[in-house]
């Protein structure tokens, strides 16, 4: 390697040998079964994650927008009511309450976390006329937010919590993995995130066994029993018995990659300049999904990353309320945090495959911003 080759900004394909040789194994395994969609390695998975989240119920669906517009309907919501979301973190909640013909209702966040905050959503929840159905917290980037103050807030007011972990998965608090402290949590297998499939896939995981019974219903066509459809929202959200034989391969390795992902970013942290910050601290309560700078010289910072060879991505570009497609999202509440972050983001190629030289390069780079 030259110093000259580019960085990625992620790299699929360096899969360690070892997980490859079990994935191989497990495929091959799946293809001789005959057994393709939610078979024994689908239901296995289902309890190995429930396990590890210690959360009593784990239901395996399609992707993870569908996890999420499942646990929103498992929880009550449905045409019409309005459901509250930030606005900077992908737009994921806002399609998800759009498929259930609700409101989408955009909250700021911190501009110390760019996360949720319980302030901002108790002026969200008492802004609106009629309480909001739901509220989705987005644990953004892998960071936690104030989960514990928040579901507090949302008790007062009736309002169910649905705890978005598909950029938080593994990140624990107090012994508590995300996604355990509201009402029901979502995440998604989508290849890049920290526990990623070879293909689509995504999780609803609760300890209430009635909300978790109405996703099993939903995600099978809303059958009761076979060809007996008893509930309404049903559609198809099946996870692939190949995927989940990869994933439950993959598992053991979430916490020590995790690990990887925080090393890499505190040594970011540690070499970045003046003139940008980065966020989140090296902690257990952050998975280091994302390592993201702040700044208000972004194209500048961006353009030095690209001279030096590095690859870098904006998350996310377009605030939910700015996108052209969701014109009815409420701009009763100011978002000018979530429209300067839109601005400020960069966010650093963080992946547990980095090479020591690819991170050593990465901290030069940084340390003259
Ligand atoms: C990736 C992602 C989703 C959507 O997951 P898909 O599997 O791509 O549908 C939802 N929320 C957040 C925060 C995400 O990062």
């Amino acid at each position: 390697m030259t110093p000259y080759d580019r960085i990625p900004f992620n790299d699929l394909s360096r899969i360690p040998p070892d997980q490859l040789e079990q994935v191989e194994a497990a495929v091959a395994s799946v293809v001789k079964s005959g057994w393709f969609v939610m078979g024994p390695h689908h239901d296995a998975f289902e309890r190995e994650l429930a396990s590890y989240l210690g959360a009593n119920e784990v239901v395996a669906v399609g992707n993870g927008t569908d996890a999420l517009e499942l646990a929103l309907a498992a929880v009550g919501v449905t045409v019409g009511d309005s459901v509250l979301t930030v606005a900077n973190a992908g737009g994921y909640a806002t399609v998800a309450s759009r498929l259930l013909g609700a409101t989408p209702v955009c909250f700021d966040v911190s501009p110390y976390t760019l996360l949720a905050d319980p302030v901002s959503v108790r002026n969200a929840i008492t802004a609106n006329p009629v309480p909001p159905k739901a509220l989705v917290v987005t644990h953004l980037y892998g960071a936690m937010a104030p989960v514990e103050a928040i579901v507090q807030v949302a008790r007062e007011y009736g309002v169910a919590v649905v705890e978005d972990c598909a950029q938080s998965l593994g990140a624990h608090l107090n012994g508590k993995q995300s996604g355990t402290f509201g009402d029901i949590a979502t995440t998604s297998f989508y290849p890049t995130k920290n526990l990623g499939a070879f293909g689509d896939g995504g999780a609803v995981f609760t300890d209430d066994a009635e909300l978790a019974g109405r996703v099993r219903r939903m995600r099978q066509y809303g059958w009761t029993s076979k060809y007996r459809i008893g509930v309404a929202h049903g559609r198809n959200s099946r996870m692939d018995e190949i995927q989940a034989a990869i994933l439950q391969v993959k598992l053991p390795y979430l916490d020590a990659r995790n690990s990887r992902r925080r090393e890499i970013h505190a040594r970011y942290a540690a070499a970045v300049g003046g003139s940008a910050r980065l966020l989140h601290g090296a902690t257990n309560d952050f998975t280091a999904h994302l390592s993201v700078l702040v700044t208000d010289e972004r194209d500048r910072v961006r353009k030095h990353l690209t001279a030096a060879g590095i690859d870098t991505d904006i998350h996310y570009p377009l605030p939910d309320h700015l996108q052209a497609f969701h014109p009815e999202v409420s701009e009763a509440i100011d978002l000018s945090v979530s429209e300067w972050a839109a601005t400020a983001v960069l966010s650093l190629p963080v992946f547990p495959e980095l090479t020591e030289s690819e991170i050593s390069r990465i901290e030069s780079a940084l340390a003259v911003l």
